[in-house]
């Protein structure tokens, strides 16, 4: 964008972004404009991933008394910038219980959910004057290009592994460069709902050391956590910080108390990487530089309040089974999502974008096509919607199949 003069007013990139939609963002306002003109009740979005089960009552009560027992100048006042400390402290406490760790409140910075978290760490681990690669596997969560472009760096993509879609070693391997920062891992997964084992982690963490030792820096995993409890089956996600050392998470409570409007979350920089102070430092220097001063304050005395609280996974459960056995049972083939609250399908004909339109166009179904995913050829559908909306969107689904076919 330039004026009369040939001058750049606005940034290229920001413009670009600011102006081009995600694909799951252009169906969630579609189905919000279209509801507005047909009824809600004929629109089926699976499009956006906004929970669909209140968060849990230990979060509303949580509001509640902080209301009626704080200072409310101290309540709704800044908090130190990484976060206040008992919030801290507490979070360090619960991840303490659970995984049997000794991380206190110096690790833990808190942000803005994994949105911010992430933004924040690749700008942290982008070196200036250098080029900065992060590799992530395909399929991912569109947002990470943006994030990681915003700070000068690249996406690496590494192609989907077929047919489990795990950690596809050889190709990690020959992706890693000398400009290597990290590789951005996100289990249970966004959108094919896989989440790694243990032993997938620890084949990548001896990869890792091999290769950081080759090219003289540590190799970072940056894991993606919005989703580390919302699992089934009695899968449990494997901590990675107890896997490997130079581990930093980003993790939300967006999914898992049902609060993603409310922008909260950690980084946690697992004190055993190499570089650990420095790396906190960076974090911090890095969300001041973009601006984000603290997270909410109301909201991290809550997290405060319900750190132990997990969220009732049995309506996803249900949602999940439903919509599998029906889609599968009229002849879509599915991944069975073992954790988070999506299904990934494969495109009918394989051609996504083909497929989510005519859904979209005549039965007002809407799925998202997977090519900003790096996965051409898939459907991304978020299960959390009611269970009556996947049961009534079923018999549309079987009619979309075969008409596309016909
Ligand atoms: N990472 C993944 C994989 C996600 O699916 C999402 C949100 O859908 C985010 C990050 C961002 O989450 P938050 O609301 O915590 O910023």
């Amino acid at each position: 964008m330039t004026n009369k003069n040939s001058h750049p007013i606005v940034s290229d990139f920001s413009l670009a972004y600011g102006r081009q939609r995600s694909a799951i963002r252009e169906l969630f306002e579609y189905g919000k404009t279209k509801a507005r003109e047909i009824g809600n009740e004929y629109i089926f979005d699976f499009s956006i991933g906004n929970p669909s089960v209140p968060p849990p009552h230990q979060v509303d009560e949580a509001f509640s008394s902080l209301l009626a027992e704080c200072d409310p100048i101290a309540l709704h006042g800044y908090t130190s910038a990484p976060g206040d400390f008992e919030v801290r402290k507490a979070i360090a406490a619960q991840l303490n219980l659970e995984y049997g760790t000794s991380f206190d409140e110096s690790s833990l910075y808190i942000s803005c959910g994994a949105a911010a978290a992430l933004s924040t760490t690749f700008r942290a681990l982008s070196i200036s004057g250098e080029a900065n690669e992060f590799i992530t596997l395909a399929p991912y969560f569109p947002e990470y290009k943006c994030f990681v472009e915003g700070h000068g760096a690249k996406l690496v993509i590494i192609p989907p592994k077929l047919p489990d879609f795990g950690i596809s070693l050889e190709a990690i391997d020959r992706a890693i460069t000398a400009a290597t920062r990290a590789i951005i891992l996100n289990s249970p997964n966004n959108p094919t709902g896989r989440v790694y084992k243990k032993e997938e982690l620890e084949a990548l963490a001896a990869l890792l050391r091999k290769k950081s030792a080759a090219i003289g820096h540590p190799l970072f995993i940056v894991s993606d956590e919005p989703y580390r409890e919302l699992v089934y089956d009695g899968i449990v996600t494997p901590f990675i910080p107890l896997i490997y050392e130079n581990t930093i998470i980003c993790y939300s409570y967006s999914k898992v108390f049902s609060m993603p409007g409310e922008r909260i979350g950690y980084i946690l920089v697992n004190p055993r990487a190499e570089a650990a102070r420095d790396i906190y430092d960076a974090i911090a220097g890095s969300a001041r530089s973009l601006g984000y001063v603290c997270a909410p304050s109301l909201i991290q005395r809550v997290i405060a309040r319900c750190v132990n609280t997990r969220p009732n996974l049995e309506p996803y459960d249900l949602n999940r089974k439903t919509m599998y056995e029906g889609l599968t049972a009229v002849g879509y083939e599915c991944v069975r999502p073992e954790g988070a609250f999506y299904m990934f399908v494969k495109a009918p004909g394989g051609d996504a974008q083909a497929f989510s339109d005519h859904a979209r166009l005549r039965y007002n179904l809407l799925v998202v096509p997977s090519e900003s995913f790096g996965c051409p050829g898939y459907l991304r559908l978020s299960y959390c919607v009611s269970l009556e909306r996947i049961k009534s969107s079923l018999p549309l689904f079987d009619m979309c199949l075969k008409s596309f076919n016909s």
